[in-house]
């Protein structure tokens, strides 16, 4: 019998000729793996081959969904988008809220896996069991956002549909995925699904899954409702993620310039206190969410006055990384990103390289500088219609750099081709081993070891054994809480993680799971990825930082000189390799303590 919260299936589309077939999912499989980035990264390993192409017809994208999805668990309406990134090729795994998650599993899957190419552009509806593709010629060249409300016209309200834009179809290698305004951001999944001649992805329900305890889940569910208007949410609540703006600043690890410096002078006009004052519209929240961390903003009505959604990292990216501190310039780009469907962190940095080759003489674009909005806005325009320096862009920094050469390498700011987010290194030690080692490449959303560094308990600028453990650690409950699904922003709501997740697991599921158990399986998660990464191709020095980072030194605002030595992340990256079992050069000591790994 399949637990409860599950289906036990998933459901494997093949776009080349609408075909689709059922992939039995065992009590173990589920147990083992959870959902969401764990069941993700095993759907993958299982469904291709090694070294498959990402944006070939073979390469399997995975809508994968979660125990907790549809229950009335507050954030859990989440699901993980999976695939090999064409921008990394690697591992990538993005995690978003909407109803496409409660109608996604609720057609009686766990998870939906396109395969193939459909000979035009199409759409794919899963309609309870029955899958079909509908032509989408007249869909092309649109954003996510018009395609999700056409596509809702044409088929019905009840469809909740998961899109690409313009960028997905052509192939920019950091194209998103969207839905309900919110992105599958990063890794180039939208590029994935561009690859299949899919624009959109329509899904609508047509079953019921219950938990294993209805009672025990609607109390834990009222339990975390009242924990989640506290103090530990009150951030995102009151002016979202916007707020580390200022504070980062202050701390010398607001990444500015491409990296060049950590302080940004024209942070104060693009702080969440300003923009809420004079540009705040109104705060929502994703589906079954009741944290609401979503702040909306207005561009100044001779810029139009369009609303938008706006976090730390799209105006860290779009503003600070490329030196521009006009919010309507940053405010624009960032709905230019939408539009075009591109993920902004890889974009900002992408165009923040740019700028500083530019600068340096090693691109010809005069044109293009630190500082200039217009220019900004200029490079967006060029990825999204693929003229002037838009083909080199949409590589991302580390290919492009590849390209344009002459020691360009040593400044793109990535990790495994994924650009950096907005949290300096040089000043917080402990993020700067979980960017370097993390499977999918720079992401915060997979590390949050920068809790550490910002924590007081730690010496940010003096990464050792204890930055080692508080990565691992942050890494585990980060595989746990993507996989489970919970949202990040409830973490600080619970005193004993492992033992109340595995509470709520419990309810659901039915299973008798303690913490002791759910780590392990997060562990088990954290080098399934590593394991997934191994076959497509790592090696050793793809769990390290750009040239710039080790290389240059920071002065703080605080008058403390900020440095991260090849030496010293050496350290910590052979500490964090024995601390998961790995050898000294990051691979699995035999077959068995790697799952899904085949030597
Ligand atoms: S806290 Fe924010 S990101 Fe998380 S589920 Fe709620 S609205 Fe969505």
């Amino acid at each position: 019998m399949t637990a409860g919260g599950y289906f036990g299936r998933a459901l494997v589309v093949d776009a080349t000729d609408g075909t689709s077939r059922v992939v039995e999912l065992d009590d173990r499989t589920l147990r083992e793996h959870l959902g969401g980035a764990g069941l993700g990264v095993r759907l993958i390993t299982d469904l291709a081959p090694g070294g498959v192409d990402p944006l070939g017809p073979d390469a399997p994208l995975a809508f994968v969904f979660s125990p907790l999805v549809g229950t009335p668990l507050t954030t859990s309406a989440k699901f993980a988008v999976v695939a090999k990134s064409p921008l990394t090729g690697m591992l990538t795994d993005a995690l978003a809220s909407s109803h496409f998650a409660i109608a996604g599993k609720l057609t009686g899957h766990d998870a939906i896996v396109v395969v193939g190419r459909a000979a035009r552009p199409s759409v794919l509806l899963v309609d309870g069991a029955d899958v079909r593709l509908e032509p989408a010629d007249d869909e092309v060249g649109r954003s996510a956002a018009v395609t999700e409300v056409s596509v809702r016209e044409r088929f019905g309200r009840a469809f909740k549909v998961a899109a690409i834009g313009p960028a997905g179809e052509r192939g920019v290698l950091y194209a998103t995925l969207s839905h309900d305004g919110r992105h599958a951001g990063r890794g180039g999944l939208g590029a994935v699904l561009g690859a299949k001649n899919v624009k959109a992805v329509a899904v609508r329900p047509r079953t019921k899954v219950a938990p294993a305890d209805p009672a025990g889940v609607l109390a834990a569910a009222k339990d975390l409702r009242t924990r989640s208007f506290g103090a530990a949410t009150a951030k995102y609540r009151e002016l979202g993620t916007l707020a580390n703006l200022l504070a980062f600043n202050a701390l010398s690890t607001l990444p500015t310039r491409n990296f060049q410096a950590a302080t940004f002078d024209g942070a104060p006009a693009l702080a969440a206190e300003e923009l809420a004052e004079l540009r705040g519209t109104a705060r929502n929240s994703c589906a079954s969410c009741t944290i609401g961390c979503e702040h909306i903003y207005q561009l100044s009505p001779r810029r139009g006055g369009r609303t938008m959604r706006v976090e730390y990292e799209n105006v860290f990216a779009l503003g600070p990384m490329c030196g521009v501190s006009d919010p309507d310039d940053v405010l624009e780009a960032s709905a230019r990103c939408d539009d075009l469907g591109i993920d902004t962190i890889s974009a900002g940095g992408t165009i923040a390289w740019a700028m500083e080759c530019a600068e340096k003489g090693l691109l010809d674009a005069p044109w293009l500088r630190f500082g200039d909005g217009a220019a900004l806005l200029r490079a967006l325009d060029e990825i999204g219609t693929g003229t002037g320096l838009g083909p080199l862009l949409a590589l991302g920094s580390r290919r492009a750099a590849a390209e344009v050469g002459q020691g360009s390498a040593d400044f793109a700011p990535h990790v495994k081709g994924l650009e950096l987010p907005g949290y300096e290194p040089r000043s917080l030690h402990a993020m700067a081993l979980g960017l370097a080692v993390n499977a999918r490449g720079a992401d915060h959303n997979r590390s949050g070891a920068y809790e550490a560094d910002l924590g007081g308990d730690l010496d940010r600028l003096d990464g050792g054994a204890a930055h080692v453990a508080a990565a691992v650690e942050t890494e585990d409950r980060a595989a746990a809480m993507d996989s489970l699904i919970l949202c990040k922003f409830l973490r600080g709501v619970f005193t004993d993680p492992w033992a109340e997740w595995a509470h709520l697991l419990s309810l659901v599921t039915g299973w008798d799971v303690d913490a002791a158990e759910l780590h392990e399986t997060a562990r088990r998660i954290v080098l399934s990825k590593r394991a997934y990464n191994i076959r497509e191709g790592w090696r050793p020095e793809d769990d390290w930082l750009p040239a710039r980072l080790l290389q240059e030194t920071l002065e703080m605002g605080s008058g403390r000189t900020a440095a991260l030595t090849p030496e010293r992340l050496r350290a910590m990256v052979d500490g964090y390799w024995a601390a998961r079992g790995l050898d000294e050069s990051g691979f699995p000591r035999t077959t068995v303590d790697m799952p899904a790994y085949d030597g």
